[in-house]
């Protein structure tokens, strides 16, 4: 182990761009249940096809908002843990230039980070399905997480969509701009509590690996890219990812 996280942290320190992705597993330790995890998922109940997706929205909030429910009171309670200091001290230090997360939380944010591509919308605002006005989420959602209310839009009384993005709709152009350019620029791509399933994390490592970047995943479990990995750490990036920043921090 203490090999490979030499490894890893000696790929991250003489690289010129590298870039870190990271998917549920990285706000498991902050006590958000990830949605796919089997037994303990939010989708092991209700099949998301019936509820999170853009014309599920449409036809019943009340579902939906009665569904998110438990998920928004999770995001609203977590903290960063020690794998979002990790990649924000290692952005502070100038090794990761961007944070290219599928993560609706903001919880790198919260841990220091400043420039994260949020690929799957976040949970900061929401978008008034008739007039499209945008709402900070202060101003709806302690109704949401205590019992599941629909927001409803301060101006024109529409239904308030979440900024986040649902089974039908498109990704954000502008966080999936930023996250294909700086793919497409790295050396170095930390994948980190990502098992690699849902686009665009699934096609992103390619797209690295396609023009030579070097490829460190630490996840929990298997990926469809850990034979392409140049580093694969298969732990908890709560205990990983500090052991490399710090490994990386003395390394002189
Ligand atoms: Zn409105």
């Amino acid at each position: 182990m203490h090999d490979l996280i030499h490894r890893a942290a000696q790929h991250l320190r003489t690289a010129t761009h590298a870039i870190a992705l990271t998917g549920a597993g990285i706000s498991t330790p902050s006590g958000i249940a990830d949605f796919r995890s089997a037994g303990t998922g939010l989708w092991e109940q209700t099949n998301p096809m019936e509820v999170a997706t853009i014309y599920a929205f449409r036809q019943n909030p009340a579902r939906f908002f009665n569904w998110i429910q438990p998920l928004a009171a999770s995001i609203r309670q977590a903290r960063p843990n020690t794998a979002h200091a990790a990649l924000a001290h290692m952005e502070q230090t100038g090794i990761i230039h961007l944070v290219i997360t599928q993560n609706i939380d903001g919880l790198h944010q919260r841990a220091g980070s400043t420039q994260v591509a949020e690929v799957h919308g976040h949970v900061r605002e929401a978008t008034c399905m008739s007039c499209y006005l945008v709402v900070p989420s202060e101003s709806y959602q302690a109704p949401v997480i205590a019992n599941g209310a629909v927001p409803h839009c301060p101006h024109c009384n529409g239904v308030l969509k979440p900024n986040v993005t649902l089974f039908g709709e498109a990704l954000p152009a502008q966080a999936m701009l930023m996250a294909v350019q700086a793919t497409r620029q790295c050396d170095v791509m930390l994948v980190a509590g990502s098992s690699l399933e849902v686009s665009p994390a699934a096609d992103l490592p390619e797209l690295a690996l396609g023009h030579g970047a070097k490829l460190i995943i630490v996840n929990l479990t298997e990926t469809h890219l850990d034979r392409c990995a140049d580093v694969l750490i298969q732990g908890d990036v709560a205990d990983i990812l500090p052991r490399i920043a710090d490994q990386i921090d003395h390394a002189g």
